[in-house]
């Protein structure tokens, strides 16, 4: 954990000076539409803006469908987008305006699929000098030997040049793919779920090493996955996309603790949801009503009004059991449903009181209350978020 912090404060967005660096890829405005077989479109893309920053680790997440391979695929130049510009190393490699389109060869960057497709009759030097000799290009076999040597180096697979990727773990076949994509020196990786089809105990091995990797060697990387703990540990930053659209760009801390919609908060962790309606607004200060008594909160929405059907959001590591005295604000009752002990923490399912709403409260190690005892907990203002009711649910 700690570690992770280092890593995810270590952001390259703008250089020490405080001048904005170029950034690696900038989207403007990207959009891609495909006709269904029943003629029907999907909005596979709808108007998605992105920079990203050299050395930057950019997580796109979201469910099945939402868009995030035919994003990569429309950086990568494999999908001709509908609308909008792109810029690779701060050259224009698409624009609908001015009708430009660079061929997926001439954008410098490299792209990593599920399977690492390694090719299991070449040896690791021959996969990795692959890009080098497809390009019709020429380059003399010495030149192909030094850049080829200089990656395996580079990722720590100097000794492993004349075995074949049959014979290699899959951390090692990573690190092959990886000095694959960064031999032709475009220092921009893009990645669709390349852990996907490994189980967990590797993956989460194979997701350390190339955290590491990537810190170390500092290439831009965009990383496709469906996975939140993948994201929120590999990331600098997050673009949770729901629908075609980025729903919420940022910190995997930020979007943790502030979601901006109901989507993001149920698709990022677990998150308790009381109805309420708005009484008051100071600010970013809202004063709520909900079945079960007023509360205060910070609206995650800044276009609230008196009113307004809300949904007041909560993690359940921020539902404190304790006296209500205690408290002045966000004070309810409840009854204990369930008790989950898991060892390091225990969930309670608690009933809030005088309603059939159901809350998610978990606390370290064993509670003191049981099933079927009355608890009061409270909930810091600070903790509880403020959206609009009518923002769908991710799945
Ligand atoms: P994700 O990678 O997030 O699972 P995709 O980018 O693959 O999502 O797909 C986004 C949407 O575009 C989906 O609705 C999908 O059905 C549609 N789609 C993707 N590729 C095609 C295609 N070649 N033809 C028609 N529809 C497509
Ligand atoms: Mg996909």
């Amino acid at each position: 954990m700690t570690q992770m912090t280092k890593h995810n404060s270590d952001v390259p967005a703008t250089d020490t000076v405080g001048e904005q660096a170029q950034p690696v890829v900038q989207l403007r405005n990207v959009v891609k539409r495909f006709r269904r077989a029943d003629g029907s479109v999907a909005n596979a893309i709808d108007g998605v803006s992105i920079d990203v920053m050299p050395g930057e680790f950019l997580v796109l997440l979201g469910p099945s469908g939402c868009g995030k391979t035919t994003l990569l695929r429309t950086i990568a130049g494999l999908e001709l987008a509908d609308e909008g510009e792109i810029d690779v190393h701060g050259t224009t490699v698409l624009s609908v305006p001015r009708k430009i389109e660079l061929p997926p060869e001439k954008r410098h960057l490299s792209m990593i699929f599920q399977s690492y497709a390694l090719w299991p009759h070449l040896t690791v030097f021959d996969n990795v000098a692959y890009p080098l000799r497809s390009r019709g290009r020429r380059l003399p076999k010495s030149e192909i030997a030094a850049k080829v040597n200089r990656v395996l180096d580079l990722v720590g697979v100097e000794n492993l040049g004349g075995q074949y990727p049959g014979q290699m773990s899959g951390g090692q076949q990573q690190r092959v793919a990886l000095a694959r994509a960064l031999v032709d020196g475009g220092n921009l990786v893009l990645f669709d779920e390349p852990l996907s089809n490994v189980d967990a105990k590797v993956r989460e091995t194979l997701r350390r090493e190339l955290l590491e990797m990537q810190r170390t060697l500092g290439f831009a990387a965009v990383y496709v996955t469906h996975d939140q703990n993948e994201a929120m540990e590999l990331a600098h930053r997050v673009a949770v996309m729901g629908g075609g659209k980025v729903r919420q760009l940022g910190p995997p801390a930020d979007i943790y603790s502030h979601p901006v919609d109901r989507y993001v908060a149920n698709f990022i962790g677990t998150t308790n949801e009381i109805p309420a309606t708005v009484r008051a607004i100071d600010g970013n200060r809202v004063e709520i009503d909900t079945p079960a008594g007023q509360a205060l909160g910070v609206a995650a929405d800044t276009h609230l009004t008196p009113g307004d059907a809300v949904i007041a959001c909560f993690r359940p590591e921020y539902g404190q059991v304790q006296n209500a005295e205690k408290a002045a604000n966000n004070v309810w009752s409840g009854i204990v449903e369930r008790v989950l002990f898991l060892g390091q923490t225990s969930e309670t399912i608690m009933r809030l009181g005088g309603t059939d709403q159901y809350l998610r409260l978990t606390s370290l190690g064993e509670p003191e209350h049981g099933e079927g005892d009355e608890i009061t907990i409270t909930i810091p203002e600070h903790r509880l978020r403020i959206m609009r009711a009518e923002g769908e649910k991710a799945q």
